[in-house]
Parts: structure tokens; sequence; C-alpha cells
């Protein structure tokens, strides 16, 4: 890790494997003219560890869950072997250390969305051979593990296969990641693990209030269980002005995409290809905070829990809009600069963009 100039970062949450499965064409060693993250711009934004989550629509058809899951990660691996030798998938946390050591990017594999494994240990266990090493217990379905912050709640919390899942995630050293559960889930897995627990891509409902974000009583409890929460970049759970406006947009796009991949026989694709321009181009016409947004949340939940259970999960090649100031991976240095200039020291900087993070992993992955 470096003793001066911008702090190094560890990215908690990134969608750059959804964007991979467009096509063998996207290669990330190359900087790419689209997109937000590539290794010239991860170097840029001294980035030395992301977390890639491997994602399935659960729109999809649920017998295809774990199979496109396992195809995505095979493509993620590939793009990375690929991409020239300056990123390598990192199995645990000390090899995280190693690769940063060497000047080399450590990728992370994680899995959004614990559908993927649908009521099967095997199916858990299957995606940790092929390297995941993270995973979100939901995403924005309930499904057979737990509650999600979304929808009617199934459990109220987790399941009895769910708890499983923690106690097994627990004893193969998996992170427990609880970013899209409900706040039930969220608590009955600090009352059921052993380990430190990762909220990968949330920020403070103290300051914008929707379901994704942390409460007060969340963040101080994940606090005490030597959690890390990364900060999202996602405007709409920064900023609440700007959140409604991106939401209604969201919201109306969802239900058409949902409605039209049903018409097709869970065709997602398909129904994205006729709806997606249209609502994305109503997104690009609304005002978007800056990078003090994202500071101000980090802020905020270090006056309340101090500096170590804090850190980053920018949500890139996931999010449709991007703060003002923070349009990709190689901006990294602009919250950095955006901390010190609130007055927090090199090593809380440190800690905070990319340190938190480095230690739940060896924590839990060793
Ligand atoms: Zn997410």
């Amino acid at each position: 890790m470096k003793d001066s100039g911008p702090a190094a970062v560890f990215d908690a949450h990134c969608d750059t494997a959804t964007r991979l499965m467009q096509g063998d064409a996207i290669d990330i060693g190359r900087r790419l003219g689209d997109g937000h993250v590539d290794v010239p711009r991860m170097r840029e934004g001294g980035v030395f560890a992301q977390v890639f989550a491997c994602w399935v629509d659960p729109d999809i058809p649920p017998e295809r869950w774990n199979s496109n899951t396992l195809k995505m990660i095979a493509r993620l691996k590939k793009a990375i072997e690929a991409a020239g030798g300056g990123i390598e998938v990192a199995g645990s946390g000390s090899r995280i250390e190693e690769l940063a050591s060497i000047g080399k990017i450590a990728a992370v594999i994680g899995v959004e969305g614990g559908h993927a494994i649908g009521r099967s240990l095997e199916a858990l266990e299957k995606l940790r051979e092929s390297g995941v090493r993270c995973m979100t217990l939901t995403w924005n379905n309930s499904n057979d593990i737990a509650d999600s912050c979304e929808g009617a709640p199934k459990w109220n919390g987790l399941s009895d296969f769910g708890r499983e899942v923690v106690a097994w995630m627990d004893r193969a050293g998996m992170v427990i990641d609880c970013s899209h559960s409900s706040d039930k889930t969220f608590f009955d897995v600090l009352e059921t693990t052993s380990r430190p627990v990762l909220q990968s891509h949330s920020c403070m409902r103290g300051i914008c209030d929707v379901p994704r974000n942390l409460s007060d009583d969340m963040l101080r409890a994940l606090a005490g269980n030597g959690g890390v929460v990364g900060i999202n970049f996602f405007p709409a759970f920064l900023e609440p002005v700007c959140g409604a406006r991106i939401m209604k947009i969201w919201n109306r796009y969802k239900a058409e995409r949902s409605r039209l991949a049903a018409e097709y026989g869970g065709d997602v694709a398909r129904a994205d290809g006729e709806i997606l321009d249209h609502y994305m181009a109503q997104l690009q016409d609304i005002p978007m905070p800056g990078v003090g947004a994202v500071v101000d949340h980090i802020i905020y939940a270090v006056e309340r829990i101090g500096t170590d259970h804090v850190g980053l999960g920018s949500d890139f090649d996931g999010i449709a809009v991007t703060p003002d100031g923070l349009e990709d991976i190689s901006r990294m240095g602009a919250v950095d600069a955006g901390l010190q200039a609130r007055g927090l020291s090199v090593q809380e900087r440190a800690n905070i963009m990319g340190g938190n993070l480095l230690r739940l992993f060896k924590t839990v992955t060793g």
C-alpha cells in the first residue's frame, strides 16, 4: 500500500461481469470508450482490488439461474486472463495483498443474488469451487434464502435454508453480503454469523431514506459485528430529490421490462432491446449530484461509527447515471481528495478507500 499520494482503492462492487456477457469483443485490458471499468482506468483510479459481481436476472426462467451464473463466471475469468497480466483473480485476502505488493490488481469474484443457488448447498459449493468468495444473500427479489428489501417478504428475514447458507459460508470462508437484503434479514444474519458482514453497495438512510440504504441502527450493528459498508455511487441512493426523479423513470422501465420479458418467455434481452435506450435517454436529462454527495455519506457514517467500517462499493457498470466528477473508476481519487478536504488523516483515508475491505476479506477468506 502506498504511503503518499491518493489512497489505494478496494471497490466492493461493480457489475462489469454483466456487461462482459454482451460479447467477447469487450477487452477490459484496453481503455474502453464506454462503460465504467477496465484495467487502464482502474490503474488511473488507484484500484488494487475489485469485486466483480456475477448477477443473473430473476426474470429469466429459474432453471437457468445457476447455469447462467456459472457461464458468467467463466466469461469473467476469460476476460481477466485475456487482459494481459495486470489483473488476476484472487481467492483470499492474503492473495489480494500479495498481488497488490507486486503491482497487480486483484479481481474478487462475487455473486449478486442468492437465487443463483436456488435451494441447493451443492450449487453454493460449485460457486465456491469456481472462485466465488462473496455473495449477496438476495438481490431485489426475495428468494429461498432470505427476504429482499424490495417486494413482499416471504420469510420474515432469513429462512431455515438461509441459516444453513450462512453457516456454510462461515465455514467455507465466504463473505456474506447483505446489500439488497431486508432489515430483518440483515439483523438475522448478524445474529447467525460468526464473521464480519459486508454491505457492499449501500448508502445512508439518514441522508437518503430508501430501503437499499442503511438505518443508523443497522450502521451501528454492522460496526459492532466488525463489518464494512461500501458506499454506493448511484445518485438515486445518494440524494433524495435526484433519487425520486430517477426512481420514477426506473420503476416505469422495470415494470415494462418485466411485462415484456414475461410475454417473450423470459427473454429479458429482447425486452431491453425494445425499451432500454428510451429510458436511459430520459435519465440523462436529470441533474446529478457531485462527488461531495459520496463524501457526505462517508462522513455521515464516520461521525457515527468511526473510520474502520466504511469503504467504497461504486456499483460501476450497474448504474445508468453517476455523480458529476465520478464518471468512471479512473476518478476514484476525487473521493480521496474530498475526504482530505474534510480533514481526514492519511491513515483514515487509506482505511476508507481500501484498507477496511482488505481487513474484512483477510478475516473471512484468509
Ligand atoms: Zn446491486
